[in-house]
């Protein structure tokens, strides 16, 4: 038997009249030039397809529009309903429907459009959840779901011309996606027909066999259901209680679940017989709940409040099942009318036109739809087949398609770099720009839900450190840190290598040497090295000195530098005293001036002290300008003494790897040791390193002097006092 309630058995509409007879009986002010307007051009954009009944395409359409005029919506909706198809199906765009029917139909069309294509695109590796929320997201307005829910109604009314194996995959579909969302937005009427229609089609043989078992039983039930009907009455009667009855036979797909989920028979079904008492105020459905509950016992289990606590859907009914002294059993639902409304339209009859009152504004009905998500959180009912809207709707995930129309499941917010990314790592890597809904588009550009992206890649794009503050996925920014990981480790290497080239340029001049294909390589590995192109990197990140240890290992040809005692100032050495000529003085102490710490080749003259001997200053060092002439030593340079002078640089330079080393690289080069190093940051780009090293004379300070001077990342330099503060 049919299931009641089904309306499928209404006459179809096939006119533009009746649909505005039908319009114009619940809302006499709709605007019927629009409406006009829109059937006119819909029957242009379709006016050489048929519909596999071999009827004209228009018919689809006018059915769409009557089942949104059933809900009592507006003219948009209505308007966009006849519309529905016209952009996926005729030469028109959404310029066009904008340009003659303003914005907002247009987006709902487009809408439409987008969540069309989600089910003629091959999306077997999306599960029926997925593609739930992908709709769901894909979502502006909520009309575009309304309009997509009777679209579907109307398709699974009218599957039969189908051969089976379509008729099946839009049932399942239709079960899998399109009920649920009637059901969580509360619909509970067109989710019940979504189910009847789509179960008739996917599970034939169950259908059959359940339609035919009821129906066996139908005499005897519709004499229950009767009974039952007249004694609720008389109840109702003597409680004067205004109230209004009706009954329902379970519907072959719940009775099919059930029996499915405890592996049952039909006569253990406990609500295969219903009953709805509906009446005017909640007071009223307790006192019914009451009265009833003394008249027959009820199974105390079976027994749900969902007016205290209502479902996520915002669904509101008190259950209870009772048994009558034969021993059928019967559920009954009690609810007021305005309940009973809710359940059946759900969100729809907040779009729908009240008498007296028109249409509610947009802010009453996200109230209304604020309200519904704030009582699922406060109130979690985890039997609800799915979780929160504002789960769903909210941009955390986005759904988008590849031209294939593969999809891809991204964090709202991501950027075609990331799509890119999502598709394969080497996409990521070579990806030029972007086409987005056929349109090219910046790379950083955030992408929405039901966009299909493709990506064009170029052998020579690479990733940059720009492309960082695009991407929101780990996946895109693992990738790309590691590209540019593995781009700066190659630039770090080349500097490494560029300055080891210096050096041993430096040592083919000044000692011959020679250095054969892959040696250097050969001798650094054999120096415990991994490998040659590891060293290079440590080297150009700063990360290793060369140091003078260092290249004696790897060029032991290079005859180490006589190594001589330092003449640190204030000590007494031999060497100073062979380095230096001062006439008349022997015996007394030598030591350089901290304050100017003179150096082999410049200008000096000694200064006798009372207690640290004699001082050697640079001539012109102002703190012996106004020395008493008694006191002031001709001095000078001997040509056979070796000394080495300890000198200190402050050099600013570019806060940059391998800065560092390029600066040891220097001195390395110049065979000066390097005795300390300090840096400090002076700002975001700038460091100053303060380096002490020796040097044996003025022209080999010189050369160094020149060379840092020409070295990459250094701005500045200065020669500074030897004692630190
Ligand atoms: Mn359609």
């Amino acid at each position: 038997m049919a299931p009641k309630g089904d309306e499928s058995g209404e006459p179809m509409i096939k006119r533009f009249y009746e649909l505005q007879e039908k319009i114009l009986s619940y809302y006499p002010e709709a605007n019927l030039e629009l409406l006009k307007k829109a059937y006119t051009i819909a029957t242009d954009a379709h006016q050489s397809q048929l519909r596999a009944s071999k009827e004209p395409y228009m018919v689809h359409p006018l059915s769409v529009a009557s089942i949104l005029a059933d809900l009592r919506l507006d003219e948009i909706s209505i308007a966009a309903g006849l519309l529905h198809d016209v952009i996926e199906d005729s030469p028109y765009t959404r310029e066009d429907l904008e340009k003659r029917f303003g914005k907002e139909i247009a987006d709902i069309v487009w809408g439409v459009t987008k969540i069309s294509k989600i089910s003629t695109m091959d999306v077997v590796d999306a599960q029926a959840e997925t593609l739930k929320k992908m709709i769901v997201a894909m979502t502006g307005d909520i009309r575009v779901i309304l309009i997509k829910l009777a679209d579907r109604l109307h398709n699974v009314r009218t599957l039969a011309p189908f051969r089976e194996e379509k008729r099946k995959k839009i049932a399942r579909e239709t079960l899998e996606i399109y009920a649920p969302i009637a059901y969580r937005l509360g619909m509970g009427k067109i989710k019940d027909e979504l189910e009847d229609c789509s179960f008739m089609y996917l599970y034939p043989e169950e259908f059959k066999r359940i339609s035919a078992e009821v129906d066996d039983r139908h005499d005897w039930v519709i004499a229950q259901l009767e009974a039952l009907k007249t004694e609720v009455g008389k109840i109702l009667a003597d409680y004067h209680i205004h109230a209004e009855t009706e009954y329902r036979i379970k519907r072959p797909i719940s009775i099919y679940r059930k029996l499915q989920r405890q592996n049952i028979d039909l006569d253990r079904v406990y609500d295969l017989l219903a009953m709805r008492v509906i009446t005017d105020t909640v007071a009223n459905c307790y006192a019914i709940m009451g009265a009833i509950h003394q008249r027959w016992p009820h199974i105390p289990a079976r027994w749900r409040d969902f007016i205290t606590t209502p479902k996520s859907n915002q669904y509101r009914s008190i259950h209870t099942t009772i048994i009558t002294p034969e021993g059928v059993k019967f559920e009954i639902q009690i609810r007021t009318f305005e309940m009973h409304q809710v359940s059946e339209e759900g969100i729809a009859a907040h779009w729908k036109y009240k008498e007296g009152l028109g249409f509610l504004d947009n802010d009453t009905r996200l109230e209304w739809f604020r309200d519904m998500i704030e009582h699922h959180r406060t109130n979690p009912d985890p039997k609800e087949f799915l979780t929160s809207v504002k789960k769903d709707l909210t941009p955390n995930e986005i759904y988008v398609f590849t031209p294939k129309g593969k999809v891809i499941n991204l964090k709202g917010g991501a950027s075609p770099i990331d799509f890119a990314y999502a598709i394969h790592s080497e996409v990521g890597d070579h990806c030029k720009s972007a086409v987005v809904n056929e349109k090219m588009v910046p790379l950083r550009t955030v992408l929405n839900s039901g966009d299909v992206v493709e990506i064009l890649t170029a052998k020579n794009c690479h990733p940059s450190a720009d492309w960082l503050k695009h991407v929101i996925t780990i996946r895109a920014k693992r990738r790309i840190a590691a590209y540019l990981q593995k781009i700066d480790n190659v630039r770090l290497a080349e500097r490494g290598k560029r300055l080891m080239s210096r050096v041993v340029r430096e040592y083919h001049k000044k000692h011959k040497l020679v250095l054969g294909d892959g040696e250097m390589e050969r001798r650094i590995v054999a120096l415990h090295y991994p490998d040659a192109e590891t060293f290079f990197r440590d080297l150009g990140a700063g990360k290793r000195p060369l140091d003078r240890p260092f290249l004696q290992a790897l060029f032991p040809e290079i005859q180490a530098p006589a190594v001589v005692p330092v003449a640190h100032p204030g000590h007494r050495t031999d060497p100073l005293h062979r380095a230096i000529v001062v006439e008349g003085i022997q015996d007394l102490e030598f030591s350089l001036a901290k304050c100017c710490s003179p150096i082999k080749g410049e200008a000096i003259v000694g200064y006798v002290t009372a207690s640290r001997g004699l001082v050697i200053h640079k001539k012109g060092c102002p703190s012996v300008a106004a020395a008493v002439p008694l006191r002031l030593k001709e001095a000078s340079w001997s040509e056979t003494g070796e000394v080495n002078f300890l000198v200190r640089y402050d050099l600013t330079v570019l806060d940059r790897p391998g800065t560092l080393t390029a600066i040891t690289a220097v001195n390395a080069a110049h065979d000066s040791n390097i005795k300390k190093v300090e840096q400090e940051q002076i700002n975001q780009n700038t460091a100053r390193v303060a380096l002490t090293f020796e040097v044996r004379d003025q022209s080999q300070l010189h050369e160094i002097e020149a060379h840092f001077l020409s070295t990459e990342g250094v701005i500045h330099l200065n020669r500074r006092r030897l004692t630190s503060r």
